[in-house]
């Protein structure tokens, strides 16, 4: 099967080294370290990218705390820094199609998922855009005719902002957005495996930021692994990290953003549950559930991986749910007719079937998956067939562990009670769903699961104006929505006296 009818033009700085985006310029890193980025539909080397080291990453930090400083862009109107990015939401309208197939080229999601992803990001910098503009300040009635009292809102100086690999475009407009509409500057550090279309995200917005007039360092881009991210964590001049991405990492970062008391907002990993009670409509209810689970191969923090079933629906549901999974058609993501693209790498793969056997070993029953296909054509990349395992208890490590592949655990339960206490019964706690009929039911579900985002009869959708993110290990603080903007921004109280007279506090 052919990769593409036509080539994808890869981002300009990858054509020469300049990978790294320091001080309002393209430059080729200091260190020598090269990796190849890989096209995991077909394991083909898509590009080799120069990486940063720490001392590039030191610049990148340097040069936007001086932006920073600066003024121009950090102190400028709101509506200054909105044009920049609504500029940026046109730019990349324009290159929409671009983008999309870049986004394919590097995850393997299909063409379709991507045109998702580049619309959600604009729709991401137009909300932020437009909020920014609206986002007042308060006054604050002292009780005191002499005194007057108003709190604002105001950058809080350099950002890092750290992605993952399976949204990378999305991810990094989350926080980007907010980040650049409070008048922060940035240093962005895109995930290893695919930073392709955050480059030339950088590509354009660094157009747009030379037509504003805003100072070089503003918007900064390093790429590299693991150790350019914790140079971004425990550098002393970043004033707050911005962290997407697993558990163990973040752990990381809040550990390294301890020594100076950084701001930290981290999105983590989810293990959600999906509820099904025997009032729900099968159908809809299956359908979902296969969305919930495989979009995007699993790799999705939010996907439902547990599916949590009342115990009468037990045999039509999971016989259905397994037909239908073995009918999901893996392949090329720029194909016509492919559902499903592969895992992002072979390791990222071997980890996800070692869930799948330890859960056989620890009595699971394969329902459907499980296997690597056999079609010839995906021999070379990094599939695994859509996996459902039923059996499962909540002490197995399938069901406990974050899997991020296309693995479906399902559990029984008899009532209200049980459903609530099996969805709770993890560490994780960032979304999941309920489905019922009943509406007060859903609310009363809905109410007590420790859960950042609940969906009612339907799974995976958001909009920019809701928050996001995750209770327990999940995370800390919110994307998205105006909590989104706020965790970019240091709320300040001004208090004036207008005609100040001695106290006399102290006598003498
Ligand atoms: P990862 O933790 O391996 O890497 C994420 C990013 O952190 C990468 O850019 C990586 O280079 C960097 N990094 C790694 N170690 C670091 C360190 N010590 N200090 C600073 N940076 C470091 O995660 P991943 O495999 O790229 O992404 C998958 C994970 O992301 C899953 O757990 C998934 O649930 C999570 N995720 C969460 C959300 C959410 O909104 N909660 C969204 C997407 C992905």
């Amino acid at each position: 099967m052919p990769l593409s009818d036509s080539p994808t033009p890869l981002p300009r700085p990858l054509l020469d080294d300049s990978t790294l985006l320091i001080g309002g310029a393209w430059s080729a890193p200091e260190g020598s370290g090269r990796r190849e980025i890989v096209n995991p539909f077909d394991a083909s080397v898509i590009a080799t990218v120069a990486e940063a080291s720490a001392a590039d990453a030191d610049r990148a930090v340097r040069a936007a705390r001086s932006a920073f400083e600066e003024g121009s862009w950090s102190r400028a109107p709101r509506t200054h820094r909105a044009e920049v990015l609504t500029g940026l939401a046109d730019s990349l309208q324009e290159h929409r199609e671009e983008f999309a197939r870049l986004e394919t080229l590097d995850t393997g999601k299909t063409l379709a998922e991507s045109r998702f992803d580049v619309d959600d990001t604009t729709a991401v910098l137009r909300y932020y855009a437009a909020l920014s503009t609206t986002d007042a300040g308060r006054t604050v009635d002292t009780g005191r005719p002499g005194a007057q009292s108003r709190v604002v809102h105001e950058p809080v100086g350099v950002c890092a902002l750290i992605t993952p690999w399976n949204y990378p475009l999305l991810q990094i407009s989350w926080k980007l957005a907010p980040a650049l509409a409070a008048g922060n500057t940035v240093v962005a550090k895109p995930s290893e495996l695919t930073p392709l279309t955050t480059i030339r995200l950088f590509e354009l917005l660094h157009e747009q930021l030379e037509k504003a007039g805003a100072p070089g360092g503003t918007a900064n881009l390093v790429l590299g692994g693991g150790a350019v991210g914790a140079a971004l964590a425990g550098h002393p001049e970043v004033d707050l990290v911005s962290f997407t991405g697993g558990g163990v990492s973040g752990r990381a970062v809040m550990r390294a953003a301890a020594d100076t008391v950084k701001k930290v907002a981290l999105e983590l990993g989810g293990k959600n549950p999906n509820i099904v009670f025997g009032d729900a409509d099968l159908d809809t209810a299956v359908d979902f559930a296969l969305t919930a689970a495989f979009l995007h191969s699993g790799q999705v923090c939010s996907a439902g991986s547990r599916l949590l079933l009342h115990r009468g629906l037990h045999a039509e549901f999971t016989a259905e749910l397994a037909r239908r999974a073995e009918l999901i058609r893996l392949g090329d993501g720029f194909a016509k007719g492919t559902e499903s693209g592969p895992l992002i790498s072979a390791e990222h793969r071997e980890k996800v079937e070692r869930h799948v056997a330890g859960a056989l070993a620890e009595g699971a029953v394969l329902r459907a998956g499980g296997t690597r296909p056999t079609e010839p054509e995906l021999q070379a990349g990094f599939f695994l067939r859509p996996t459902v395992l039923d059996g499962c208890r909540a002490d197995m490590a399938v069901v406990r562990e974050e899997v991020f592949g296309p693995v479906l655990t399902i559990e029984l339960f008899d009532d209200e009670d049980e459903a609530v206490a099996l969805a709770n019964d993890t560490p994780y706690g960032l979304a999941g769903a309920v489905w019922t009929r009943d509406t007060a039911r859903g609310e009363r579900v809905a109410a007590r699961l420790r859960l950042g985002t609940v969906w009612i009869n339907d799974y995976h959708p958001y909009v920019p104006q809701a928050e996001w993110g995750g209770f327990k290990q999940s995370g800390t603080g919110r994307e998205l929505g105006p909590s989104g903007l706020r965790e970019y921004q240091e709320t300040k109280h001004v208090w004036r006296t207008l005609d100040p007279v001695p106290q006399r506090w102290f006598a003498g």
